[in-house]
């Protein structure tokens, strides 16, 4: 009787490079709402909207019509690895007995290469710990645009400025690692 427990995601959980749960179910957990099959996602990696996809075995859960997604599950986005998404409720959670009759299993292998074989990936984001930043004002929210930077890491420092947007550049790494960034005054 293999068992499993797998966590409920909600908006705002993210997945082990980053990518961010946007939109979620109308039901609540703890004030915030359920993330869901079809959920979208941001994910800053490959910098495009990614979609959440439900895999793997669990119990059937749905609201409106959609399963409930659970840590473990995928982001499909433009990266060449699928993004996992990771909880961050810890008491929020079922145990699956993946033999029972009554576990569901979604997203087969070959329904998942389906997916993802209409997605262009973008052959410059190939590294696994490729990462760009958004840089933003931590109190109010605001992006700083055009701004000059200073990310120190492993590798080295890189310095620029933030796209219209508020992006860095790529910064490139083997291992996940901390980096320094550094933001300057507006002007300079
Ligand atoms: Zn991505």
């Amino acid at each position: 009787m293999p068992q499993i427990t797998r966590y409920y995601l909600v908006v705002g959980d993210v997945a082990d490079n980053g990518a961010v749960i946007m939109t979620g179910a109308r039901s609540l957990y703890h004030g915030q709402n359920d993330a869901q099959d079809g959920s979208s996602v941001f994910c800053p990696v490959c910098k495009s909207a990614g979609v959440l996809k439900c895999v793997g075995p669990r119990i059937s859960n749905k609201i409106d019509g959609v399963q409930k997604a659970l840590s473990g599950d995928i982001c499909l986005c433009k990266c060449p690895r699928p993004p996992v998404f990771i909880a961050t409720r810890s008491t929020y959670c079922m145990t699956v007995d993946t033999d029972a009759d009554w576990c569901v299993h979604l997203g087969d292998s070959s329904e998942i290469a389906a997916l993802r074989a209409g997605i262009p990936f973008d052959a410059d984001h190939s590294q696994m710990f490729d990462q760009y930043f958004q840089l933003h004002d931590e109190n109010t929210g605001e992006i700083f645009k055009n701004r000059f930077y200073k990310i120190r890491c492993s590798s080295g420092s890189i310095s620029g400025y933030t796209d219209a947007s508020g992006f860095t550049k790529k910064v490139t790494a083997n291992s996940a690692e901390e980096v320094k960034i550094e933001i300057f005054g507006e002007g300079i």
